[in-house]
């Protein structure tokens, strides 16, 4: 197996170039050429094996160029002892149809730690591989959420260094605290005066200055990135998926005959494609449902085949679905369209020239046949939250009800009641306040206040990540002027 790029074919390279590089030079994603496929033999298997088992032998056929030791290595260091639960991906069942799939027991409580507790070895190996020696290192602006689970992800990993910068003003005081007490000898936290995006266009500016570079290069050091287009992010996402088919084999009353569904709520659209490779792969998924908040560019995308970004921009409950532009799509269209590399980059030129591209009839027909897509609003996520509470007894966070309502669309309007997977993406007392609109008109006067309220009230216990957060020591103070982002990495680095 070869990673190629979306955007031109010819390009070729092994898995370790493609995690190392991240993002192929003319701007396209890198994608496998071929897909391994399970038989039903082979998932019985695998229902037999515990997670990290799992995940070594799905990981295998992604990663030919790695070593069965690196890849035991990789997978061991990433999912022992990280996570609160000893599967990383358990189901919960509600009735017996809807399956929510947890992801969210590692050490940030939320999905993303699935992927970024896995990458730094992934990377890290890779980089052993094709940078000889060089030690990576690693640069983020962070919005919040994908901050804290890279910190906690690269961690002491050996050979690398990680620097994150996030807006002073921009992150929840939750975040920002969870941020500033990281721990591990090898990471950097910088708040910087500015908003989201001045602290990503520092980053870019900062990862394509050959100047530093040079002086990287001089220092035995590379820039790498963690970011969700990294192909050592997805690769980790489909072991879930295919788990979750496992353990669905294992239940009593598996229901399986005709396949099941699976609801993700999506935003850069990185989980949902990890479900369709699983799909590809030969678990028997029937339909992938889309789920938006108000930020809805892919409902519409997916009902009409225009996928177009000049529209409001919406801050939701679901701050992480709050996206216009989900990169992850460009690996779906090279799928849907057979591979026309060609015919990718001209969709990505029209994007960034005209902010929309429409696909044609064959396209529209193919992606209606996979996906089905819905969204839902602030109010009707907290009612969701709340019905699924008094209901059910179960609790879900912001981003998970977008899915939980978005699959009640579903049902209602296609009658299909095949068993639904749907991807749990936080815990809810990570958006603790929002959470308990939803069950109570009551409040506590602190951001913990809140939290122990929560857990009273709905009898559910605090995830210890954020139990230990209340006492933790804040080690980073830095705030810095946004154009002395540079000067911060070099000292980050001890690089005069
Ligand atoms: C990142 C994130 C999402 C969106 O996932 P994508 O892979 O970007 O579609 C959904 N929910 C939560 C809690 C997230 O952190």
């Amino acid at each position: 197996m070869n990673y190629i790029s979306t955007r031109d074919k010819s390009v070729k390279v092994t898995a370790a170039k493609a995690i190392a590089q991240g993002i192929s030079n003319e701007g396209g994603l890198f994608v496998p050429d071929t897909f391994p496929t399970f038989s039903e033999e082979d998932f019985r298997k695998l229902s037999q094996m515990d997670y990290k088992e799992r995940a070594k032998i799905v990981l295998k056929d992604f990663l030919n160029d790695f070593t069965d030791e690196e890849i035991n290595y990789c997978v061991e260091g990433a999912y022992t002892g990280s996570f609160d639960d000893e599967n990383p991906a358990p189901l919960a069942l509600i009735g017996d149809k809807k399956r929510i799939l947890e992801l969210w027991h590692g050490p940030t409580c939320a999905f993303k730690d699935l992927a970024l507790q896995l990458l730094p070895y992934l990377l890290s190996t890779s980089a052993k591989k094709v940078n000889d020696g060089k030690k990576t290192v690693i640069l983020v602006a962070t919005s919040g959420d994908t901050g804290k689970a890279a910190l906690e992800g690269f961690k002491d990993v050996p050979d690398t260094e990680i620097i994150v910068f996030y807006p002073s003003d921009g992150v929840s005081p939750m975040q920002k605290l969870q941020m500033d007490s990281q721990l591990g000898e090898n990471v950097h936290v910088c708040a910087i005066k500015g908003n989201f995006d001045d602290a990503q266009t520092g980053v870019k500016n900062i990862f394509t200055d050959n100047e530093v570079k040079e002086k990287l290069l001089e220092n035995n050091m590379l820039f790498s990135s963690a970011n969700s287009i990294n192909w050592g992010r997805l690769a980790p996402q489909i072991v879930y998926y295919v788990s979750a088919y496992c353990d669905q084999l294992l239940l009593e009353k598996p229901d399986l005959e005709k396949g099941f569904n699976v609801v993700v709520p999506t935003g850069n659209f990185g989980n949902i494609l990890a479900a369709y490779y699983a799909k590809k792969m030969g678990v028997p998924i029937n339909k992938l449902i889309c789920a938006s908040n108000a930020n809805n560019v892919l409902t519409d995308f997916i009902k009409t085949g225009e996928y177009d970004r000049n529209r409001s921009f919406y801050t939701t409950i679901s701050p992480s679905m709050d996206i216009l532009i989900s990169s992850n799509l460009e690996r779906m269209l090279f799928e849907l369209t057979g591979n026309d590399d060609k015919k990718v980059a001209a969709l990505q030129a029209d994007l960034s020239s005209k902010g929309k591209y429409t696909v044609d009839g064959e396209i529209k027909e193919k992606l209606n046949s996979l996906f089905w897509a819905g969204c839902c609003d602030d109010e009707a996520t907290i009612k969701t939250i709340g019905e699924y509470f008094n209901l059910y007894g179960y609790l879900c966070d912001t981003h998970t009800a977008v899915a939980v309502n978005v699959y009640d669309q579903y049902v209602k309007e296609t009658g299909d009641t095949r068993p639904a997977v749907i991807a749990s993406t936080a815990s809810p007392y990570k958006f603790c306040d929002s959470v308990l609109t939803a069950v109570t008109d009551k409040k506590a006067d602190s951001e913990f206040g809140n939290v122990k309220l929560l857990s009273q009230l709905t009898k559910t216990s605090v995830p210890k990540p954020i139990k230990d957060l209340e006492n933790a020591t804040v080690r980073f103070k830095e705030i810095c002027e946004k154009d002395q982002m540079l000067k911060a990495v070099y000292k980050a680095l001890g690089i005069n």
